[in-house]
């Protein structure tokens, strides 16, 4: 909840987003201990999480405004030490207004072994696709991991990165937020189907039936 009045197009607002979205990414367990990291476009900025800070003690000026090329527009802090994959997936794609990064602990798991999230179930879809893609593995705040992030992102809404967590996007903050909760979901249903044997997994036909679905699935009449 934010501790501000909503006033979209506010950049304090704004900043308190990120800050309210970081703190209940961390109590909600996906971001185990003080890991991953958060950003939203606002206008021609990013406003993303100072690197390596706990989120209780945030306050709005800690988020580091940044150009869209990562240069530090104001503020005193560093931004995340991955700015250059927040960047990155804002320069590539226009209509993508928030960014979550998290360790979340299946889709670690999963992104461990290097294992994609397969069609096993029809939500799959939900980041775009007929899976959710694993990243190939570079050092974490680099530009090679960035370039690895868009190039997994260019048809999805998410995708795990290898030996390090999952990335989701979405319209705005809280699309992207909700999408890193359901990455995390579908990676523990993978994980607990694994335990008891192969999932079987829908085909592209039914996978692209479920995509087209999804195109106007949760819109309802205005009441
Ligand atoms: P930051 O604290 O610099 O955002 O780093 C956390 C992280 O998850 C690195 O991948
Ligand atoms: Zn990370």
């Amino acid at each position: 909840m934010s501790r501000l009045v909503k006033n979209i197009g506010d950049e304090d607002w704004a900043r308190q987003e990120v800050i309210d979205t970081a703190l209940a990414m961390s109590h909600s367990q996906l971001s185990p201990g003080k890991s991953g990291n958060v950003s939203l476009r606002f206008g021609d900025k990013i406003l993303i999480t100072p690197s390596g800070m706990a989120y209780d003690d945030l306050l709005p000026d800690d988020i580091v405004a940044l150009t869209l090329q990562g240069e530090i527009l104001s503020g005193v802090r560093l931004p995340s030490s991955e700015w250059h994959f927040h960047c990155a997936i804002y320069q590539a794609q226009a209509h993508v207004r928030g960014v979550v990064h998290t360790h979340s602990p299946y889709a670690t798991a999963l992104a461990c072994l290097d294992r994609p999230i397969p069609a096993f179930h029809y939500m799959v879809a939900v980041a775009g696709g007929d899976d959710i893609p694993c990243v190939p593995y570079a050092t974490f705040g680099t530009d090679d991991l960035a370039a690895h992030v868009v190039a997994g992102l260019a048809n999805r809404s998410a995708c795990l990165l290898s030996h390090h967590g999952q990335i989701a996007t979405g319209e705005s903050l809280a699309k992207a937020y909700g999408l890193a909760h359901e990455v995390e979901t579908l990676a523990q249903q993978y994980h607990l189907a694994c335990q008891v044997g192969t999932p079987v997994l829908l085909d592209g036909q039914e996978m692209a039936r479920v995509l087209e679905k999804f195109k106007t699935y949760g819109t309802q009449p205005e009441a």
